[in-house]
């Protein structure tokens, strides 16, 4: 990915007077030119409301809209751009299943099956459900190397199970869940199946039809999109009987002084003026995408994740969480120093113009099942080469030598 650093602006930029090295795509991703200008272009020409006027303005932002529809089902492989609902992020693409569909869904002592590996916004609208309904909330176990445990999942499935929801990559271990197999087995006894995809779009290609999933949430921000748009997958059968979180403008086909009807799925769940310039960018963040190849994006991390993890493993003191080896892991590499806080670790390489997270990562159930109160973590885009991974290296050996 040589040629792709000159795309990202941002990368120009010092931080106290160093490099900007940024490990903290996990987050957000930084976003290519192309992305902006896709953003500047719309709002230079193209910008009017969509779905409403006759007029020729809005027929063009309407149909660079639903352009950027159908360029997200291509890249999820969805059947039809009709599977794909604009949405704000994954997190509100899980909390409006966990609100529109979780209710028809469950009922007292049903299950919820999780797993200890899940963001926040993949437990929480969950709970909320489950302290509605009465349904019950269970968590799968995880193997030594941080990996989905199969054999506690098959244990825990039972004909009471209505929902299975799990990350398709762990945004702290960087694990990859089995979608396939867990799909298959959840599907087995009958219950329906979510996957928070938010750490996986970036790194590896996703085909919801191959993985024959019920739903596929993800972020605009975290593959190189602007942020405020995100994406939910479902299957047409369960989008067309489901019903809208919000209400309102958009959405609607007639209303009337007591009661209104609605547009077909996905419109129906987009009320108010949606995100044109989100959905936009997004569109263009996947065509980046696209042109740089999937298939090639993912060799080219899977390479940098194994020179990561192997220098990371040799400086001394680090204890590496989760998988021992780079591919094993998509993006994410999360790890104490002995006796220095990650905090500490994070400021003194800030110093350095290194940028990475510690703290949580929204994973406070994770960090307690692991034991830990907190870890640093990098993560890599596409971006991300060599000399990043080394100034990353050289300042953690400084933070050594500071709190030797
Ligand atoms: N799920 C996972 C696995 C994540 O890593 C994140 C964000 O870090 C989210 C969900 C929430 O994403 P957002 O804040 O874009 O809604």
């Amino acid at each position: 990915m040589k040629t792709v650093r000159s795309d990202f602006e941002i990368l120009k930029k010092t931080i106290n007077n160093q490099p900007l090295t940024y490990l903290d795509t996990a987050a957000t991703s930084q976003k290519p030119n192309q992305v902006l200008a896709a953003i500047q272009n719309y709002y230079l020409k193209d910008n009017a409301n969509v779905h409403r006027g006759v007029y020729t303005l809005s027929e063009q932002a309407t149909q660079a809209y639903e352009d950027a529809r159908t360029k997200v089902g291509h890249f999820l492989n969805a059947p039809s751009a009709r599977n794909i609902v604009f949405t704000r992020s994954t997190t509100e693409s899980l909390n409006w299943l966990a609100q529109s569909f979780g209710p028809g869904q469950v009922e007292a002592g049903d299950e919820i099956l999780l797993t200890y590996l899940e963001h926040h916004s993949n437990i929480v609208p969950w709970q909320v459900l489950a302290q509605k309904t009465g349904a019950k909330l269970k968590y799968v176990g995880l193997t030594e190397d941080g990996q989905v445990d199969l054999v506690d999942f098959a244990d825990q499935l039972t004909t009471k199970t209505k929902i299975v929801s799990f990350a398709h990559v762990s945004n702290v271990l960087g694990t990859l869940a089995p979608v396939k197999k867990m799909v298959a087995m959840a599907h087995e006894v009958g219950a329906r199946v979510i996957v928070d995809g938010a750490q996986a779009v970036a790194h590896l290609p996703v085909d919801v039809q191959d993985l024959d999933v019920d739903f596929y949430a993800f972020s605009g921000h975290k593959v190189y999109g602007p942020t405020g748009i995100g994406v939910l997958y479902g299957r047409t059968e369960l989008l067309e009987a489901m019903e809208p979180a919000q209400y309102g403008g958009e959405m609607i086909e007639k209303v009337g002084l007591e009661s209104s009807t609605f547009q077909p799925a996905p419109w129906k769940f987009e009320a108010g003026t949606p995100n044109i310039a989100g959905a936009i960018g997004l569109g263009a963040a996947l065509d980046y995408m696209q042109e740089l190849g999937l298939a090639q994006v993912s060799d080219y991390e899977t390479d940098l994740m194994e020179e990561t993890v192997t220098k990371l493993l040799a400086i001394p003191g680090l204890t590496l969480y989760g998988p021992q080896n780079g591919h094993d892991r998509y993006g994410v590499a999360a790890f104490n120093l002995a006796g220095v806080h990650p905090h500490d670790v994070a400021t003194i390489l800030d110093q350095e113009g290194v940028e990475v997270r510690a703290g949580h990562h929204c994973a406070q159930p994770l960090m307690a099942y692991l034991g830990l109160p907190a870890t640093v973590r990098v993560s890599l885009g596409v971006y991300n080469n060599s000399a990043d991974i080394d100034r990353l290296c050289a300042g953690l050996h400084q933070v050594r030598e500071y709190f030797a």
